[in-house]
């Protein structure tokens, strides 16, 4: 069961402004007389935001039902999420999600699949600290994704896509990743210079961004789970492999291979790759560096791999790669479908 999106209210100005989902995550915790940190309901977070009804733009805010932390995030939600966006597109100039850190690089990935239309931006922020702390990046950071999420340039939204503001950088959704896990520069898109930066002014990277969708903004498909994940190491064996290539149902397998796509040339593991691609499980290639590429066939050992009919990620991220692939298995019975989709640059996701 996925969390449940509750209308919380407008702030600020009226006419078209701005939709804002509060999802959960660091940004939006308080720390306990224990000294845990438990999730804040909306309306005290918005208390913490003075910024926010002084912005030109008004807010229709809406909420989880229950403020999750995000490692504990699924399809449901995603869906969840996904959804909101959709039903309150139209009237709204963009969108700002604030998120868990933890996962937040895997549900703009999920998010960047899932939406078909995208005409304004989508922008997911969070924070190392919480924001009711004195020294929050929240604050800084909510403001700015608002900011990025409202701005225009001849009447038309900047950066029409999914973005992760973290800090001083608009990082695309899809090729971003959270690298540190308490510096306050948490996230970067090792594959892709950023969409914008932010220093006294912002300054927007305006060749990388993507140019619009044709709208309405839309969900055509769901996300499929029939996936696992094999991350290689030097000792990985027979017995890891055929526990994971044997789970009912499988019909994805993401494979972090070293380098530039590289694994064992055991014949166990050969041959269990290529078994489960002869029944049709797709098996996509990543490799376990944060930046640059699988390239097929660069050494005997990766040319091996790929000669089981597995596929390249080429520079995708593993956050990309894993959602990706759930989306096409949920829109595509065929393999063969999966595979030639998985290879192609569906939202700027890869470098073809
Ligand atoms: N565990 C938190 C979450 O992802 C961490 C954070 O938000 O920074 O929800």
């Amino acid at each position: 069961m996925g969390a449940t999106v509750q209308d919380v209210g407008h702030f600020g100005a009226d006419g078209p402004g701005l939709f804002v989902l509060y999802t959960g995550g660091t940004i939006g915790m308080l720390e306990g007389p224990g000294g845990g940190l438990a999730p804040l309901d909306l309306h005290s977070l918005m208390k913490y935001v003075p910024t926010a009804h002084e912005l030109p733009v008004g807010l229709t805010v809406a909420a989880f039902d229950e403020a999750i932390d995000s490692a504990t995030i699924g399809v449901a939600d995603w869906l969840a999420i996904a959804d909101a966006l959709v039903e309150h597109s139209p009237g709204h100039i963009g969108s700002v999600v604030l998120h868990g850190t933890d996962t937040m690089a895997y549900s703009a990935s999920a998010l960047s699949f899932l939406l078909e239309g995208i005409t304004t931006p989508i922008v997911l922020t969070g924070a190392q600290r919480p924001i009711t702390s004195i020294r929050s990046d929240g604050r800084e950071n909510l403001t700015t994704a608002l900011e990025v999420a409202a701005a225009r340039f001849t009447g038309a939204p900047v950066v029409p896509e999914v973005s992760i503001f973290f800090n001083d950088v608009l990082l695309r959704g899809n090729r971003a990743a959270k690298v540190h896990a308490s510096s306050y520069r948490g996230f970067a898109s090792p594959n892709l210079a950023p969409l914008a930066t932010a220093g006294v002014s912002l300054d927007y990277a305006t060749d990388l961004v993507r140019a619009p969708g044709t709208g309405p903004l839309r969900r055509p498909g769901g996300m499929s789970t029939d996936v696992a994940v094999i991350q290689l190491h030097p000792a990985f064996d027979e017995a890891s492999l055929t526990a994971t290539l044997s789970r009912d149902g499988l019909r994805g397998v993401v494979l972090q291979a070293y380098g530039a796509g590289n694994g064992p040339t055991h014949r166990w593991f050969l041959d269990g790759l290529q078994q489960a691609v002869d029944r049709g499980v797709t098996v996509v290639v990543t490799t376990q560096c944060r930046a640059g590429t699988v390239q097929a066939g660069l050494y005997a050992s990766g040319a091996a791999l790929l000669s089981t009919g597995a596929i390249s990620a080429g520079d995708m991220t593993f956050e990309a790669a894993v959602t990706k692939l759930m989306v096409l298995l949920d829109r595509h019975a065929d393999p063969d479908d999966v595979r030639r989709e998985m290879q192609q640059d569906l939202c700027g996701e890869i470098t073809v």
